[in-house]
């Protein structure tokens, strides 16, 4: 069989495409992708033209399926999602597992990911931390989420997008209460910031709209909470729940 290639790309900027992700693209026989658009681009950039198949979140069963067959037919395939690291807040999880489930070879070809980018200058305890993706869209479920975090002694990182950010912010700061918080903004690109604040001055700040893609880093409840493993757990069930 061919080997799976999960390619990190970059959040913002083409600098920090990596030498081997560079020569996996060109190297693999077919690159699955997010946005084939997107993904043109790219290639155009490293001058190659590899075949695309694309890969998005409302066909990943069904697209997995199809690849993984191609694996077992020898096919080396690369996959990239538009932004960062497959699989993180990205379709790809459920490709990695079929591939493995069939005894593909995966092979991670690490790079950016907004995540660790942002921990690694936040300056916040970056251990324990806990990252929650996307919070949920609607409000009543994204309040019982932030409720359930709300004594864990950890670092809680978010992403989130810009006309959801206020709205977020407000929810956090009545669940988790105010604390000291950092959003970074558009990490890597030319009007990269981070502006440090706790959660409601940063809510303040916010009112007249914000741009451009989002990291949040909030500061965790102090470790004296009476049983954290029993948050962790239900947070646990929550999570495996909504897959
Ligand atoms: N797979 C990606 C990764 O490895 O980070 C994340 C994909 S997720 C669909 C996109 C979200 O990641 C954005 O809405 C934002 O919250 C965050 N993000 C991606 N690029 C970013 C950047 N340059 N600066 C800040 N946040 C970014």
């Amino acid at each position: 069989p061919g080997k799976l290639y999960v390619v990190a790309t970059p959040i913002g900027n083409l600098g920090d495409l990596s030498h081997r992700a560079i020569e996996t693209l060109a190297s693999v026989d077919c690159i699955a992708c997010e946005d084939t658009r997107r993904t043109k681009n790219l290639c155009r950039y490293l001058d190659i033209a590899p075949r695309l198949i694309s890969y998005y979140r409302e066909k990943e069963q069904e697209k997995a399926a199809l690849l993984v067959e191609l694996l077992q037919a020898g096919k080396n395939i690369g996959l990239v999602s538009d932004a960062g690291t497959p699989a993180i807040s990205d379709p790809g999880g459920i490709l990695v597992r079929k591939a493995r489930q069939a005894g593909i070879h995966v092979v991670p070809i690490a790079g950016p990911c907004a995540v660790t980018t942002a921990l690694s200058v936040a300056g916040l305890s970056p251990t324990p931390f806990f990252f929650g993706g996307f919070l949920p869209a609607k409000k009543s479920e994204r309040q019982n989420m932030l409720r359930r975090l709300a004594s864990l002694p950890c670092t809680l990182v978010f992403y989130e997008s810009p006309h959801r950010i206020s709205d977020t912010l407000a929810d956090m700061v009545h669940c988790l209460g105010d604390r000291p918080a950092q959003l970074f903004r558009e990490l890597t690109k030319i009007y990269e910031e981070c502006l440090e604040d706790t959660l409601a001055n940063l809510c303040d700040r916010l009112r007249g709209g914000i741009k451009g893609e989002l990291v949040l880093i909030i500061q965790g409840a102090p470790d004296t909470a009476a049983d954290p493993a029993a948050n962790l757990e239900e947070l646990l069930i929550w999570y495996r729940d909504e897959q």
